[in-house]
């Protein structure tokens, strides 16, 4: 089956064909570094995630690119509040968002472009609307005449003549009602301090949307594959994003568009402006595993609304302890022969799993596959059994899905470093029994029940650990001679 996105510009499904076979060049719209960011960014930015790692899943090799907007009407706020620099402001919010999409294992993009850094090709860029007519100024700063550019409104859907146009915003951001003309280039106020540029353009600061049409076409070309964003980015951001781009190149700038639906609580968007978020930070310190938080906001189709509840991130971490189990049942089942139902059971998932995804990301659908060929193959051993060479391709298929889920590894690695530390105390609890040291033997056992929920079987010439809940074996620790 082909793979094909929803284009917000078209409004249709469309096969997806990147401008040069085997590349895809994809700008996302990245985070305004004024505070840490909540997790409906990172709803938005593990969309873009799983866009990214199914691409490369396909064999497409990715460019991506992610804006960091270091400076706007809300940094400029936070730098007259603290006194700080804007540099040093901004600083602290970007290290805190890297370390964010680590810890949600968010794959890194191969550029992250400052807004500060790229003022020049944002000059140029508002200069060539200027030559082609686009530009008007008031009050010395630059406005784009959206009246100017026939196609406004195409990506949003809206007519103009519907709207009340002709006014003209300094805001970066404005509602939906208003079609307006918006500031290229903002002429310095006292209220900006020391945020400030000498340009041919005068003394000031660039608008929001000239920076991600300023540093896509900059490190992708004048027209690319992929734009991504919030739907709430649809406008009027990327709207004027089209305006200035195409305004500029007479060239069509965007092939696919693809915005994300948002993440709700309680029917309202999450957001800074209500009040109602919680930043990944403030999950981490309540205890949630960062784990169950990618899976609860990757696991519903990006294109629709995902209401964020408690029960919801529970429901995830159930789902990945259903995988993890899975996955050491499968290294423990030792079966003779191999088992012939195995192949056409994987075969089965990876067909499914990878047909759904390709339908348009329909995430759903493949973790429907996925667990599926779970529940197949858990019947499989508990009867026969797998032997390890079925284990081994049930694994290889596993870490295949894995590569586009980014879900079990980290469990599986934390689950690696749990046995080693269980294998170390049982071995020191055979020393100490070997020894006659009852008490000690004692102790290591209390702590093995305790700090791993484990219990023990001793046998003859080894140790048994088994989980105490599930009942399943974790391993079988060989006694040792003590000579
Ligand atoms: P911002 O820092 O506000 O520009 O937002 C960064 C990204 O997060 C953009 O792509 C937004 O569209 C997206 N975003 C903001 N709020 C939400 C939300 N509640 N759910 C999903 N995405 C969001
Ligand atoms: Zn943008």
């Amino acid at each position: 089956m082909a793979l094909v996105f929803f284009n917000t510009l078209t409004r249709r499904k469309e096969e997806f064909v990147p401008l040069v076979e085997g590349q895809v060049r994809i700008y996302t719209c990245g985070p305004t570094v004024y505070d840490y960011a909540h997790i409906g960014n990172y709803r938005a930015y593990l969309f873009e995630d799983l866009l990214r790692r199914h691409l490369k899943y396909k064999g497409f090799q990715v460019t991506q690119v992610m804006n960091l907007t270091d400076v706007d009407d809300k940094s400029i706020a936070g730098v007259r509040q603290t006194g700080l620099s804007l540099e040093e402001y901004t600083a602290r919010y970007k290290k805190a968002f890297f370390e964010d999409l680590d810890t949600l294992r968010i794959q890194r993009a191969e550029h992250y472009p400052e807004a500060t850094k790229h003022i020049e090709e944002m000059v140029v860029l508002i200069q060539r609307l200027q030559e082609r007519g686009f530009v008007y100024e008031a009050d010395g700063s630059l406005y784009y005449r959206i009246s100017s550019f026939p196609e406004y409104g195409k990506l949003s859907h809206m007519r103009l003549d519907r709207l009340k146009c002709g006014l003209r915003i300094r805001a970066d951001e404005y509602e939906k009602e208003q079609a307006s003309d918006f500031a290229l280039w903002k002429a310095w106020e006292e209220s900006d301090g020391e945020v400030f540029w000498e340009t041919p353009l005068g003394k000031g600061r660039p608008g929001w949307h000239i920076e991600c049409s300023a540093m896509s076409m900059k490190y992708l070309g004048e027209i690319f594959d992929i734009h991504t964003g919030g739907v709430d980015n649809i406008f009027p951001h990327h709207e004027n994003e089209i305006a200035q781009s195409e305004g500029a190149t007479g060239k069509p700038f965007v092939r696919y568009w693809m915005h994300n639906e948002h993440l709700i609580i309680e029917g309202k968007k999450m957001s800074k402006s209500l009040g109602n978020y919680y930043t990944l930070r403030d999950l981490l310190e309540k205890g949630h595993d960062p784990v169950a938080i990618r899976y609860l906001l990757m696991s519903t189709h990006y294109r629709q609304q995902l209401n964020f509840t408690f029960n919801g991130l529970e429901g995830a971490g159930n789902a990945l302890r259903r995988i993890q189990e899975f996955l050491n049942n499968v290294g423990l089942s030792k079966a003779e022969k191999d088992n012939p139902e195995l192949d056409s059971i994987l075969e089965d998932a990876r067909r499914e799993f990878e047909s759904h995804m390709d339908d348009d990301l329909n995430i759903s659908g493949a973790l429907g596959s996925l667990f599926t060929m779970i529940g197949r193959l858990n019947k499989l051993m508990t009867g026969q059994g797998v032997s390890q060479s079925d284990a081994g391709k049930v694994k290889k298929l596993m870490a295949r899905f894995d590569e586009v889920l980014g879900v079990m590894e980290p469990a599986a690695k934390k689950n690696e470093s749990k046995l080693a530390e269980i294998e170390k105390l049982v071995r020191q609890r055979q020393r100490a029994r070997a020894e006659n040291n009852w008490s000690e033997a004692d102790r290591c056992r209390d702590e093995l029940s305790r700090e791993y929920g484990v219990i023990l079987e001793d046998r003859a010439g080894s140790t048994v650990v088994l989980d105490r809940e599930s009942g399943t074996m974790l391993i079988d620790v060989a006694s040792r001679s003590s000579g």
